[in-house]
């Protein structure tokens, strides 16, 4: 399950309108025990992925570990990914699939027309992935 504070939440919103008709990515920074993922902030990187921008998204090793530090700094652990799919629903694509890690959360915001319309999380369970319920918090 995956806890969102409401302002972390609208600001992944704004950046995957921002970002269209692109993919937008980045990670999410909480806490996390007893399989309950909390996002306290969210911390945008690049899509490294020049060619597929519209389709696909990819962080640079070199991001993950900026955000990693930061993370640290603050008390806090990388819990999941979020990134948009323009035009295309909420679901992980087998891309997604194949290059997600376990124990992380990975919430996906269809974006029609610049438009947030829908979101929801999944996680690995195994090798598939399975939604999870998402709770926002103040
Ligand atoms: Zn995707």
């Amino acid at each position: 399950m995956l806890k969102v504070k409401k302002d972390a939440l609208s600001r992944m919103i704004e950046l995957a309108q921002r970002d269209y008709p692109y993919e937008t990515c980045g990670l999410m920074l909480g806490k996390s025990h007893r399989g309950v993922r909390e996002v306290y902030e969210v911390f945008p990187t690049p899509n490294a992925n020049k060619e597929r921008k519209h389709d696909r998204y990819e962080i640079d090793p070199k991001d993950y570990m900026r955000a990693e530090d930061y993370a640290l700094k603050k008390g806090l652990e990388i819990v999941g990914v979020y990134h948009s799919h323009p035009e295309h629903p909420d679901r992980p694509s087998e891309f997604d699939r194949v290059r997600a890690f376990p124990d992380l959360s990975y919430i996906i915001f269809s974006v029609k027309d610049g438009k947030v319309v829908s979101y929801r999380s999944w996680e690995l369970v195994g090798d598939r992935f399975e939604e999870e319920r998402i709770e926002v918090t103040d």
